[in-house]
This record gives C-alpha cells, structure tokens and sequence, in this order.
C-alpha cells in the first residue's frame, strides 16, 4: 500500500476521531487522521478538561469560604486568575501531547491538514502553507464536531461577548456576566463564575434552567444558584445587546417586562452546531437532518464507505457519546463480531455546576409523557452519613423504575460529585437492572453513593434513613 493509501482515514482529532484511529490501527487497519488544528478536539482544548480544571479552583474558592466548619479561619485569600488559567492550559497541553504519543505508539499517520472530500474514497489534505495532498481509503470517517451557535442579536467579539474560548481565558475576572442559555456548558461557566466571585445572570428561553434535564433536578439546582447570589430568568430571551462605555447593556424581555442588565461581559453558550459544510459532503450526495450527518446505528451515512460519529453526527454533543461510536463505528467497518448498535438511553449525561448534576435515562415527565407507569424513589443528601460529613448536604437522588417490570428507567442525582457516582446506575441500567436487583445491592458505609440506594428503596416504600 502506497504512502498516501490507507484502510481508513479519520476527519478529526477529537474524542470520537483519535479513539476511532486508534481502535482501527490496533484492529490492524492501516489509519490516517487528518486534524487542521488541535489533537484532542474541543474536548481537550476547549471543553471538558480546561473546564473542569478552571471549576477544580471554584471548588477551592469553596472551600475556603465554608472552611469555618471546620475549625480553620482565613484571614484573607488574594487569588489570580491568571494562574488558574494557566494551570487549566497546562492539563490540556499534557494531555493534548499524550493524544500525539498515543496516535504515534499506535502507528496511526497524522496530517496536520485540513481535509476535504474530493470523491467518495479520496481526500484532498490542505497544511497551512496550502500544500495539497490527495489521500484516499476505503471506509472515511467524518469526526468533525461542532462549533458554538450564534444569535444574530448577541454577536460575539471576544472582547464584551464571549463565546466559551473566551470564557476559558479570561484576561482577568469580571466583576458581572450574563450568560445566555442554561444547558450544560452555559450553566457550568454561570457556575464557575459565581463561585469565584463574579456576580452572574444566568438567562433562558426555556420555561427551566437545564432544559434537558428533570424538571425536580432544574428546580432545585436554580434554587441552589439563587442562594449562592447567582440572578436566574428563565422564559426570558435577550433582545438586543448594546455596547456602552465599556460594558453591556442586555435588554432581556422576561414575561412580565423589558429589562436592561448592565454587565462587563456576555457569554453567548446557546448550543453548537455541526461543522458539516466545506467538507464536499453535498457534492457526495451525503444526507443531513438540521445540519448534522444523518447516520444509522453503526454510524454510516447512506453513501457506502462514509461514515460519521460524535458531534458533527447528532445530539447529545457529549465527548463519550462520540468516543463510543467511534469504537463501534470501527469495530463493524473490521467485522468485529457481537459489536453492539449506540443506545441512547444509556448515554449518561454530567453538568459539574455547583451543586453538580448527573442523569441517565428518562426524566419523570419524559416516561410519564410515554404513558408508562412509575414508582419513583428520592433521597436527600441532607439524610447521608457522608454527606453530613463532608459538609456537602445539598441534593438529592432520584430512581425512575417501570411499576409493571421494575426496571430502571432513569436516574437523576444533584450534589457532590455525583458525576462520579452515575455510573453505578449506567452500570446497572446496562444490565437491565430492576428495583428488586438493586436493593440486594450492597452498598459501602459511609459513603455518599449510599444515597442510590436508598433511593431504590424509597421507590419500593422500604427506605430507611427518611
Ligand atoms: C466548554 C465546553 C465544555 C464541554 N464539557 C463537556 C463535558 O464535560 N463532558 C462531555 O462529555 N462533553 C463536553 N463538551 C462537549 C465535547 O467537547 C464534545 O462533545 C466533543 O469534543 C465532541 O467530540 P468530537 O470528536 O465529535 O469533535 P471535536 O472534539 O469537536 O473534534 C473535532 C475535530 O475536528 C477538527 N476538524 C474539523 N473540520 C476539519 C477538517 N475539515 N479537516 C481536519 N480537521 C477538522 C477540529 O479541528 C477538531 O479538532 C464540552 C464542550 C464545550 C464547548
């Protein structure tokens, strides 16, 4: 096979096309990727990790604040964001170069190049001193991901409007910000803002902060928010935006008025949408739905030999959403035998807002709008050992279980890393587990996962602790 020949080859580098690259060059695949300008993606530049690197120092602020409980006075704590900042780039560049190493170990060759298709099994690779190359491979997989979303109205500058980039950089910690849309990413940095210090309006159209998540979980954790300072809208849309000396003025229509909120900085977060144009997908005659490639269930689009996983393929844009397809999307292109087809309902989803949010499967008023019967369970953490312990009380857990077969259709935690603790349920939801399987469970004592289970239980009448 010649150097530009290859079994397959990649568009992308993030979490869905280096783990696609990696998984078909160990199934023995010769395998290129082509990435224009980050291993690792957003995910690894621009999403998850620095992210969650910048909230790991609004957990401290936390914990200094409530360090009192504990015994310990601080006298006073001066704090430079500048050096959060670096130490949020420091973990993605680790971890940016561990994805080369990985890739490089793997035998997987890199372009450094943006791809573009030229015919159903042919590339055309540009580097930025626009030289061109043509590769070409049997099975193509587009990994392309998504971009940030704009309104028209709330055009972002990166200097007074925000996208996230610029959220994840700030030059120093503005006094006040607005942040427009309450998914995971807007309500992660309304979060990560307040808890440092800033005060933050967080503003939705929709009727709930956290829209895609239980309305019981969005209630609690709007309240949580407006303890902490944070000033929510929800069911109010921010008309326009005027730049005035300096700081902007957001004229928000609520339902019940128009109000202008004066803030240093606007972080635009309403969504993404699919980085699928200038690829030559059209020319191929690819199908989309809204922007995103239309796949099936093994990640092919309906023109043999491409392939799409991860953002640019559909909602939910979550990193392990498109590190799954990509493993499955491979495994089928080699003939791995039993490769399981994606099943969305067992997708967790994690918000590492303050408190923090973790689900999986439906919401209560999802598997009542199925017409399924339910018997749901809930334990507070205020009632948890652990919790108690750890001076983190606030949230709870909530178990969905069908009433006729007593399987578990969703469960939906707030507080204290229950990102960490989802997969107990993703683990048994997987398993098809039922309320009756659950509470044979045994839990460890004093822990905070405890709460599932009592959740369990409170779904069966038989909790202990309540
Ligand atoms: C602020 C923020 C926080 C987030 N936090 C989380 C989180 O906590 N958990 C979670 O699961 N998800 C999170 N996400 C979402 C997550 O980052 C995405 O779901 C994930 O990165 C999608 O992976 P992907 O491989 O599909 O695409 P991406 O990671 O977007 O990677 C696509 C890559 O393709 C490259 N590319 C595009 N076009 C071309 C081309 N023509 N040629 C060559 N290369 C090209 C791009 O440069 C990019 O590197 C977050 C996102 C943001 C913005």
């Amino acid at each position: 096979m010649s150097d530009t020949q290859f079994d397959v080859i990649v568009i992308g580098a993030g979490p869905g096309g280096y783990v696609a690259a990696i998984r078909a060059a160990q199934l023995g695949l010769k395998t290129a990727i082509v990435e224009e300008k980050h291993l690792g993606g957003i995910c690894l530049n621009w999403g998850c990790i620095p992210t969650k690197a910048l909230l790991s120092g609004a957990a401290v602020a936390q914990q200094l604040k409530h360090a009192g409980q504990f015994g310990f006075t601080v006298a006073s704590v001066d704090f430079d964001i500048q050096q959060l900042v670096q130490h949020s780039r420091k973990v993605s560049s680790q971890l940016v170069q561990g994805i080369g190493q990985l890739l490089k170990k793997n035998q997987v060759t890199v372009f450094t190049a943006r791809a573009q298709f030229i015919g159903k099994e042919q590339l055309e690779v540009t580097d930025v001193d626009g030289k061109k190359q043509q590769i070409s491979a049997p099975h193509i997989i587009v990994a392309t991901g998504a971009k940030a979303a704009n309104l028209a109205q709330i055009p972002v500058d990166g200097q007074h409007v925000w996208s996230y980039k610029e959220a994840l950089i700030p030059e120093e910690l503005p006094k006040s910000l607005l942040v427009v849309g309450s998914g995971a990413i807007g309500s992660e940095f309304a979060s990560l803002y307040q808890d440092l210090g800033c005060q933050v309006t967080l503003v939705d159209i929709a009727k709930q902060i956290l829209p895609s998540e239980d309305l019981e979980v969005a209630k609690y954790v709007q309240k949580q928010f407006e303890q902490q300072g944070m000033q929510v809208l929800t069911d109010a849309a921010v008309q326009k935006i005027e730049i005035v000396q300096g700081q902007v003025h957001c004229h928000v229509e609520t339902s019940s008025e128009v109000k202008v909120i004066i803030v240093d900085k606007v972080l635009s977060a309403i969504g993404v949408r699919p980085n699928s144009q200038n690829l030559g997908l059209e020319a191929l005659g690819i199908e989309f739905e809204n922007g995103f490639i239309k796949v099936d269930q093994w990640c092919k689009t309906n023109v043999v030999g491409v392939y799409a996983i991860g953002d640019v393929a559909g909602a939910p844009c979550l990193a392990h959403k498109a590190s799954h397809e990509a493993i499955l999307c491979v495994e089928k292109i080699a003939g791995v035998a039993n490769v399981h087809a994606l099943d969305r309902t067992q997708i967790p989803g994690c918000i590492f807002t303050h408190p923090q949010v973790a689900s999986i499967g439906l919401t209560e008023q999802k598997a009542k709008a199925a017409g399924l019967n339910v018997n749901i369970g809930k334990f507070p953490l205020q009632a948890n050992g652990k919790a108690l312990a750890l001076g983190e009380t606030a949230g709870f857990v909530k178990t969905i279980f069908d009433q006729k077969t007593g399987e578990l259709l969703g469960a939906h935690m707030v507080g204290h890393e229950v990102t960490e603790h989802i997969q107990g349920f993703a683990i048994a939801k997987y398993l098809e587990a039922t309320d009756e399987s659950l509470a044979q469970v045994i839990f460890p004592h004093p822990t905070l996962s405890e709460a599932m289970h009592e959740s369990v239980l409170s779904a069966m009448q038989r909790a202990i602790h309540i």
